[in-house]
């Protein structure tokens, strides 16, 4: 055997995770979808003093239920779409990330399938991996919007026990209509439909959230973070409502006292800054409008959008597109079908330097 003795299937991948580069390489980051803003000095204190609070305790370990970040987390997702939520059902983890995974360990496994569709996040297919789930995947419209019929077809074809769909959908932008979740969820019969709502506080008005479907569908699940719109991506804290029994299904599955006191601490401290964390989704959202119409404005494709970023090309050689940004100091993302590439939306002076540096490379490269 070969050393270190790794799984056969994961010899050579390299893990996942964007090109990092330092703030004097690449000033302008805007490859991650992160919120540019920083929380706010008073919410800022008072995660430092709930922290201090917390660290007087971490002999002990911290409440292995979180009872209380629960009905923080339910609270808020009332103001968002949610009906009757309580604390019970609601989970959180390390990032919705680790959610996820959570949910693949409990409900996927060896003879079950994971379904979603292409392009979508490439996180999912790891998961699947990961916990040795079946991983199917669909296609998605010219326009990346769902082709429902080919997605009940698939759905009904393959009985997937999860099925993963984004709305927002990342890379693309898309949002899902509730028409599409619903049929999804009754076409999936008792397999789990995941909802990953990571950007859906940035959906565009009219665009509901699938927490208003949750008290009509016992497998929906509804995922959400606090890493985008909250501005805490370093905190790691992500969580989902669903179904009671499937919070409590996930209890079998996860480490004890995975989430540790100081990010419950944090994350309790920051939902009670939550509008003014808030605060700046509608500006990020704005400019997510005016950047897609300067993107088009310059010629190129650019996939409607309901999350805090646009993917738009495409580009014979993306890859030099990418280059000659980074070398004036603006990073993007690399992602999604050939030709294509993604911008998180920034600060309005970050968008000006992304706007001068991609007109310079298109004129460039005319
Ligand atoms: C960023 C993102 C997440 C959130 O990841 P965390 O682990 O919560 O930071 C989840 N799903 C998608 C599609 C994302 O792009």
């Amino acid at each position: 055997m070969t050393w270190p003795p790794l799984r056969e299937e994961l010899r050579g991948l390299a893990p996942y995770g964007a090109p990092q580069l330092s703030l004097e390489q690449a000033p302008v980051q805007l490859n991650v979808n992160e919120n540019p803003y920083p929380p706010s000095a008073a919410c800022v204190a008072d995660i430092a003093r709930a922290a201090g609070e917390a660290a007087a305790g971490l002999n002990r370990y911290p409440d292995r239920e979180f009872v209380e970040l629960r009905a923080a987390l339910a609270a808020y997702l009332g103001q968002d779409g949610g009906r009757d939520l309580t604390p019970a059902h609601v989970w959180a983890a390390n990032g919705s990330n680790e959610v996820m995974l959570q949910l693949l360990q409990a409900f996927g496994g060896p003879g079950r399938v994971a379904l979603s569709f292409a392009p979508t996040y490439s996180m999912y297919p790891e998961y699947a991996r990961d916990t040795l789930t079946e991983w199917v995947v669909g296609h998605r419209e010219e326009d990346f919007t769902l082709d429902l019929d080919h997605a009940r077809d698939l759905v009904l074809e393959r009985r997937p026990s999860v099925v993963l769909l984004p709305s927002p959908n990342n890379p693309t932008g898309t949002a899902l209509p509730p028409e599409a979740v619903g049929l999804l969820c009754e076409a999936a019969g008792d397999g789990l439909v995941v909802v990953d709502e990571a950007y859906g506080e940035f959906r565009r008005a009219g665009t509901p959230s699938a927490l208003e479907l949750l008290p009509d569908h016992h497998n929906l699940v509804v995922t959400r973070t606090m890493s985008k719109a909250f501005a805490l991506a370093g905190a790691r804290l992500g969580y989902l409502a669903a179904d009671p029994a499937i919070c409590d299904a996930i209890r079998v599955v996860r480490l004890p006292y995975h989430l540790s006191a100081v990010t419950q601490a944090t994350a309790l401290s920051a939902l009670r800054h939550t509008d003014e964390l808030l605060a700046q989704v509608d500006e990020l959202r704005a400019e997510r409008d005016r950047t897609v119409a300067w993107l088009r404005e310059q010629g190129l494709t650019v996939a409607d959008s309901d999350a805090n970023f646009a993917l738009f090309g495409t580009f014979d050689d993306r890859h030099a597109v990418w280059q000659a940004l980074v070398d004036r100091g603006v990073l993007i993302r690399e992602t999604g079908p050939s030709g294509w590439l993604r911008v998180s939306m920034g600060t309005p002076a970050e968008m000006g330097q992304f706007r001068t540096a991609l007109t310079e490379v298109m004129k460039e490269m005319s």
